[in-house]
């Protein structure tokens, strides 16, 4: 299978440089559904290029009878975010412009003023299919109007122009996959929304977390929030019903590196998933276990996070992927004083038992900085 590849102009840099971002498009012999795959979004955290990298190999040397719907992947989809350097290291996390995170800034249909309890009444005795078509259609309208704005230049910001060519390519999907990595020191993991809790079994990863306060500005969140609302409405109505529209962030191990664990397990995820969904009819997917597996998801309110009570130097007394008890000894702080007195070692114990799945690769922190996380056990 021969890939269809774009290459969308982004930004023209001073020097008269010019930034693209490139899709690889491809294409089943049969219709059927799309997932659109991207990664790099944020500036360091690059493992996600590895996998989609992988999966472009590996769909090369696949039949088009394998493929049934749409595979489009992004790699380094934010060129301005992955250039960027704080001395050696790739900083791009937020907007060097207006300081904004790169995975805050993204069109949420919900908060156009979209009347979607009108719509839900109004559609409500449609097929699901068609609820979902029509639905669909409605979003990428309104989506649309952006278009003017941004053909309206010079009435338009990089931020909103920028936003407006990656939802292009992802809106009208019906799997979306964001591949992020931790700024620190990582596990993999992924973010799970209400109801899709069956699925994320099939990225065969053993944690997430399970999303339940969010305000629509993340991409993975931009995306699915206006179906959710759309589930609850058409509840409302006594009409259950989920469609199979789903959204995915998927973090991939530490930033800064390629950790190839990390990256294998990305991979396998994603093939598990695609051949779970029926898009890929490839060998030894999906696998034998995966009606077994069970991933442990945490909600995001319970996540513990860990910050500095004082600035200084951390040394560690526990890694990554330990499972700590409550009253553990986890780090001490060497803080340095300038009141005339020695310098001293202060220790922090955990509160409560769980798994470290997040850790900082800085051990010189400020007070208040973030230091490590916990999945509660
Ligand atoms: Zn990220």
């Amino acid at each position: 299978m021969i890939p269809n590849i774009s290459t969308i102009p982004l930004i023209q840099l001073a020097s008269g440089d010019q930034l693209f971002i490139q899709s690889y498009q491809f294409t089943g012999e049969n219709p059927g559904k799309k997932v659109y795959l991207q990664s790099n979004l944020h500036g360091a955290e690059i493992s996600g290029n590895a996998v989609i990298q992988d999966l472009i190999n590996f769909l090369i040397t696949l039949d088009k009878t394998q493929l049934t719907g749409e595979i489009l992947l992004v790699p380094v989809c934010n060129p301005l975010g992955v250039n960027q350097r704080s001395h050696y290291f790739s900083s791009g996390r937020y907007n060097l412009y207006d300081g904004k995170d790169w995975n805050r800034i993204f069109w949420d249909y919900e908060k156009t003023g979209a009347n979607i309890s009108q719509f839900a009444q109004d559609n409500q005795d449609l097929e699901q299919n068609e609820i979902q078509a029509k639905y669909r259609q409605t979003i990428l309208n309104q989506f649309h109007q952006l278009a003017k704005l941004i053909r309206s230049y010079p009435g338009v910001s990089y931020d909103n122009y920028y936003r407006y060519q990656l939802q292009n390519l992802a809106l009208d999907a019906d799997y979306v996959i964001d591949l992020h990595s931790s700024t620190n020191n990582a596990l993999d993991y992924l973010y799970c929304f209400h109801s899709q809790e069956a699925s994320a079994n099939a990225f065969l990863l053993d944690t997430g977390i399970l999303m339940n306060d969010y305000d629509g500005d993340a991409f993975d969140e931009a995306f699915m929030k206006p179906w959710l609302a759309l589930e609850r409405e058409l509840a409302k109505l006594g009409k259950n019903i989920r469609f199979e529209i789903e959204s995915w962030t998927v973090e991939l191990g530490s930033g800064l590196e390629m950790n190839p664990e990390s990256v294998q397990k990305g991979i396998r995820g994603i093939k598990n998933y695609l051949a779970t969904k029926g898009l890929l009819s490839i060998k030894d997917f999906p696998v034998d276990f995966t009606p077994n597996h069970r991933i442990h998801l945490t909600p995001k309110d319970k996540i513990q996070r860990y910050y500095s009570p004082a600035g200084g130097m951390i040394k560690f007394y526990v890694k990554l992927g330990e499972t700590i008890y409550k009253n553990q000894k986890l780090y001490t702080i060497l803080s340095f004083n300038k009141i005339g007195e020695l310098p001293q070692i202060r220790e922090i114990f955990a509160e409560g038992d769980g798994l470290i799945f997040d850790i900082t690769k800085n051990h010189s922190v400020n007070q208040w900085d973030y230091v490590l996380g916990v999945m509660p056990s």
